[in-house]
């Protein structure tokens, strides 16, 4: 089924999610609902909050598919850093310059239970940190100074305005 995203500043968005405990249908089905959520709307990463879900679950386009990450977390991080351009499905229309790790590893449920581990750079490790962010309730806006901030607060001030985000 695909699922309505929150947009900004809808309040769920700013939750944190809840572990994953066990991996039962109704999990399995809410990974399925969100990889076609995502793949709709033409996203490359979507995290369960965005669906009103607060549950450790993302969406990850890595290669030229969409897999599921139950429970992801960061267990190594790169010094190195690289500044591009990153979109949101909870925030249409908005482009913002963000400085992320240029590699990191993942450890990770697959939908079967499985741990594995990943190890990406570039975009794909964007991705990760960009939804596992979202998981602890971070949002991409947190992420910019206070200068960056001061340009786009008249765009934030106009989704606030706006009456869909639910
Ligand atoms: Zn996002």
């Amino acid at each position: 089924m695909i699922r309505k995203i929150l947009k900004y500043p809808n309040p769920i968005l700013r939750k944190k999610c809840q572990e994953v405990r066990e991996i039962t249908e109704e999990i399995k089905n809410l990974a399925w609902d969100m990889v076609k959520t995502m793949e709709r709307n033409k996203g490359i990463g979507l995290a369960a909050s965005q669906i009103g879900e607060l549950k450790r679950i993302i969406i990850a386009q890595i290669g030229k598919k969409p897999q599921i990450f139950i429970n992801p977390k960061i267990i190594k991080k790169s010094k190195e850093s690289l500044l591009a351009q990153e979109g949101c499905l909870s925030f249409p229309g908005l482009f913002l310059k963000i400085k992320r790790a240029k590699e990191v590893e993942i450890e990770a449920l697959n939908e079967e239970g499985k741990v594995g581990k990943i190890k990406t750079e570039g975009l794909p490790a964007r991705i990760f940190q960009h939804e596992i962010d979202h998981l602890d309730g971070i949002l991409f806006i947190d992420r910019i100074s206070f200068w960056q901030r001061l340009k786009i607060g008249k765009k934030l001030k106009n989704f606030k305005l706006r009456d869909d985000f639910n």
